[in-house]
């Protein structure tokens, strides 16, 4: 079993595709144990994704991420950090396959509806920036 972060990001939740990006990872077998609706902060969102600091998109990427509502999830099941980065798709949804969730509703590389963990560590990094223990069903 393994565990990964998802965030329905503010241009998902905007177009009421939460129900819509849960259904498919759950139709997928990746169970989800925890989950909340954060509104994050400019300095909560350059800390979640501090590893892109100084990148042309930081500025950018950050302050949508902070723009509005997101639901952040932790999802678990058997390889679940690549199989939730599989439905997910492609960064850019226009390079994303056919049938994977940016494909299907991200608007461009930025507005790309959902984020998911891109590796063991990152994972534990991201469950932990936004959980605490009684938060995950066990
Ligand atoms: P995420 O980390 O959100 O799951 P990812 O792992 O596919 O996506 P990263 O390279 O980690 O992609 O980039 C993080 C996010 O930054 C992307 O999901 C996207 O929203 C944004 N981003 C990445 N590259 C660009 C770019 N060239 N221009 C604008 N935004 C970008
Ligand atoms: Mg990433």
């Amino acid at each position: 079993m393994e565990r990964t972060l998802s965030i329905i990001k503010p241009d998902g939740v905007e177009r009421g595709l939460i129900g819509e990006v849960i259904k498919r990872f759950e139709d997928n077998g990746l169970k989800v144990i925890a989950m909340k609706m954060v509104k994050m902060s400019k300095e909560e969102a350059e800390g979640f994704y501090h590893v892109h600091r100084g990148k042309a998109f930081f500025e950018s990427l950050t302050t949508f991420m902070s723009s509005g509502p997101t639901v952040v999830m932790v999802l678990e099941g058997d390889n679940a950090i690549q199989r939730a980065r599989d439905l997910m798709g492609a960064t850019n949804p226009q390079e994303a396959a056919e049938g994977t969730l940016r494909r299907q509703f991200g608007s461009n590389i930025e507005s790309n509806t959902v984020h998911g963990s891109d590796g063991p560590d990152t994972a534990t990094f991201e469950i932990d920036y936004f959980s605490n223990d009684l938060e995950i069903s066990r």
